[in-house]
């Protein structure tokens, strides 16, 4: 009959992650929601930025005047951001 192993948590993080197992051969990560959500996080973070793209252009289309880093604060600036998350999510640096 096989041992009961007792599984403990060899290191926890703030956000809720935390590295557990039995001994070193079966730990693992249990993620906290947002860690564990990430993935997902990523790729609605791409397809957001490409239908932001797509509503400049089609704005552009519309109005010869209209440039997306003049479209007030809060358009560009959630550009910007998601360039910078993206780039990071990739491993590239800005
Ligand atoms: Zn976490």
């Amino acid at each position: 009959m096989a041992r009961k192993l007792t599984e403990y948590t060899i290191r926890g993080f703030s956000c809720g992650c935390r590295v557990s197992g039995t001994d070193i051969k079966t730990c693992g990560i249990a993620y906290c929601p947002q860690h564990k959500s990430a993935p997902d996080l990523y790729e609605a973070c791409k397809a957001q930025h490409e239908a932001i793209d797509i509503l400049f252009a089609m704005l552009i289309m519309r109005d010869k005047k209209f440039f997306p880093s003049k479209s007030g604060k809060k358009p560009w600036e959630a550009i910007k951001q998601g360039n910078k998350a993206l780039a990071k999510a990739e491993g590239k640096n800005e």
